[in-house]
Order: C-alpha cells, then structure tokens, then sequence
C-alpha cells in the first residue's frame, strides 16, 4: 500500500484518486478553494433552488462507453441534448452550423447537395492545409459564416485576432449539410440529475479518501506521501519560474428573471460591438426540473492574470516555448504525476479528462505491479 497525495479535487484527480484507493492505496486530497469538483462545481443558487455551473456551462458528451459507464456509475445523468443559438448582426441563428443556418444567413431554402455547392463555391482553396483559425474556416466555409460567426466571437473569447489562433480550436465545431443542431456528435450526452458536484462527492466517498477543502499545497507536504499527483498549474509547480503559461480566464455577471427568460440554455453573441460572448440560463440544463424564477449568467472572457481562475490555456507560440521548457524540467522531478487540463496544460473536455484519468491510474496500477517507478507524464503535453 502507497500513500498518495493528490493536489486538486476536479475530475482527474478524483478518477484517480479512486481507483487508487479501491486498489487498496491511502489518498489524501488537498483543495485549495472550498468546494470539489474544480471547474465543473455547481451548487443549488440559493433564490431560484436552480443548479448553476459556477464556472460555466458544461454539458456531457463521450463516445466513451467506458468514461460514459464510469461517470453514471456515480450519479444518475439524465437525457439532455445541447442546442446553441447564435445572435449575428441582431438576428438568430441555429447552430452549429448546420442546413438551417445556411439557409437563414443566405436567405435561401437549399437542400443538402445545394447547400454543400454554395459552400464549396465559398471555400478558398488557394489554402492547402490550414494552421490558422482564419485559414480553417476560409478553407471550409467561406467569408460569409466566418465573419457571421467565428470572427467576432473568436476575438472576443480569445482575445486576439483569430489569424493568430491554431487551426485545432475551429476544428471542435462541425459543419452540418442536413437539420441536425445536437451541438454535439457523441453517442453519449447527458446531465447529471443532481449536478457534477454530487458526482465528484461520490467518486471521493471511499473509506480511504479523505479530502482537505481550502488547504493550498506547501512543499513540505512532499515528504509525508509517496508520490503527489498534481492536478494545478504545471508553471505553478516550479513556482513559475520561466514565466507564466497563458490562459483566459472568464466573468460571470447574473441576471435575474422570472419563468423563461431567453428560451434556451445557451445563446451565443458573435459580434464584436457586444461585449460577452455567450449567455447561459441554467435552469434549461434540468429541463426535468419546474423553477418558477429564474437566473441567466452573461459571459466574458478576458486575459488570465494571477490572482484569476484559469480556464481555457492559450497555447500560442509563445506559450509552447515555455511549456516546453516546464515539460522538459518536469521530465527530470520524481514522485510527481502531472494530470490533467492544468497539469498538461491543453484543454480538455470533461470526458476527455475522465478517459485519460482512467488511462492514468491503469498506468500506475500496472507500474506498482511491475515495481516500476511512476512517470511524470503519462500524455504528453506537447
Ligand atoms: N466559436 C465561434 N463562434 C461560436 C462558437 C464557437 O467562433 O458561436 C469558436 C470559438 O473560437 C470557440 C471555439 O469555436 O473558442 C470552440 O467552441 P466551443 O463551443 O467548443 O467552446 P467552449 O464551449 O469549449 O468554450
């Protein structure tokens, strides 16, 4: 039996720190906010009795059947389907992308194979392979939809010119030739009936998982454990001593209302003049819930500073210089495993996390049958 500490109480250290303990290990997590379940923490607003998403919407979605199986073996999640609005030039829009869409932009009433011409006649094929958000959606949609609806959004939740932004962050989105607006192309999607709070509560509720909430970590702390797992920033490890990795962090502003208030969970804003990127009203995510008030958070996203919660990681290229020096000096440390979305600095979605957690404490578990030691990384960060 080892005994571990974990730093960070969000999805991937409670994924591992469970299957640890069922394997018979002591684990000993430390929290340095209040409250578990990181970034997907939501709680009961105490006015309306909704379930809000402290730090945003997030909605689940695998075509894992293992993290799917996983995730429901720890709270019941209940049938939900995300699907977006997006206001553009003071007219809304269906999104992703999709027939709707093109139809409601153009002002035409195309089919799949005439939509799928018109796009095609849109696309710049002067551009072979994308690397740039710009150059991606040039590439494969054309001026018309990028400026409708990535250009302003992008900046806006990004914070710099999309020509700027990888190629990758476009590619989550589809681009749709028939009616389907499921945001999501997963087999699996759903929503915890109780929030992901009491889930991340059930995955810690092992005899030998014992949870320290509002405990910052203190390198003293490294002598009394046989190796940490660390879930935190990867720069804040060595004390940020190359600089600062780069995130966006966002601003929640409430607004409060009574029955519906704009008749679907997410409404994207995709033009620059409006200062937030997206409002959420929560009350849509627990459509199997009645609440006759009701609470919307309007969304904006802003530069990352030190005293702010990261969110999302930049990883321009400034950004990967010196990811690449911590991951270099991380190869060298002993006794530390670096997890997850701030450990390896990428952004993941939530099942993405779950699926390489699993994957993580599969590792461990074969490296303490075999007595080998455990590594730094187990994805690579780069
Ligand atoms: N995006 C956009 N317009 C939209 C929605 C998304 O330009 O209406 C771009 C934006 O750059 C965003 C990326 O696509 O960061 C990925 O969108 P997604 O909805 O996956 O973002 P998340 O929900 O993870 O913030």
């Amino acid at each position: 039996m080892s005994n571990y500490l974990f730093v960070g109480a969000g999805f991937s250290c409670a994924v591992i720190a469970r299957e640890l303990a069922e394997a018979g290990n002591g684990i000993t997590i430390i929290e340095q906010r209040p409250h578990i379940a990181g970034n997907c923490y939501s709680e009961r607003d105490r006015e309306s009795n909704i379930i809000v998403h402290k730090y945003g919407p997030h909605i689940f979605h695998t075509d894992n059947v293992r993290v799917w199986d996983y995730i429901n073996r720890f709270g019941e999640m209940l049938p939900y389907v995300n699907r977006v609005k997006a206001v553009s030039n003071s007219r809304i829009y269906s999104l992703p992308i999709n027939l709707h869409t093109i139809n409601q932009l153009f002002e035409t009433h195309l089919s799949p194979n005439e939509a799928k011409e018109l796009i095609e006649s849109k696309a710049d094929l002067s551009i072979e392979i994308p690397k740039t958000f710009e150059e991606q959606a040039l590439r494969f949609v054309g001026p018309e939809i990028y400026n409708a609806f990535f250009a302003g959004y992008t900046r806006k939740q990004w914070g710099i010119e999309p020509s700027e932004l990888p190629a990758s962050i476009l590619k989550r989105l589809p681009i749709r030739f028939n009616y389907d607006d499921n945001y999501f192309a997963h087999k699996y999607q759903g929503m915890p009936k109780n929030g992901y709070t009491d889930i991340v509560a059930a995955m810690l509720d092992h005899p030998s998982i014992t949870v320290h909430l509002s405990t910052p970590y203190s390198i003293g702390m490294r002598n009394d454990y046989d190796h940490i797992f660390w879930s935190g920033p990867l720069d804040a490890w060595f004390d940020y001593e190359f600089g600062r990795l780069g995130y966006r962090t966002l601003d929640f502003e409430p607004v409060r209302g009574i029955g519906d208030m704009q008749g679907n969970a997410v409404i994207n804003y995709c033009d620059s003049n409006v200062p937030y990127t997206r409002i959420t009203e929560h009350k849509h995510f627990a459509p199997w819930e009645t609440h006759e008030q009701s609470i919307c958070f309007m969304e904006y996203s802003r530069q990352c500073d030190e005293n702010d919660t990261p969110y999302y990681p930049i990883r321009l290229v400034k950004d990967k210089t010196l990811l690449k020096q911590y991951v270099e000096k991380a190869y060298h440390e002993k006794n530390v495993t670096f997890v997850g979305r701030l450990g390896t600095y990428r952004y993941l979605d939530m099942d993405v996390t779950i699926k390489e957690a699993l994957d993580v404490a599969d590792a461990v578990k074969a490296s303490l049958a075999a007595s080998d030691d455990l590594k730094p990384f187990y994805v690579k960060p780069l």
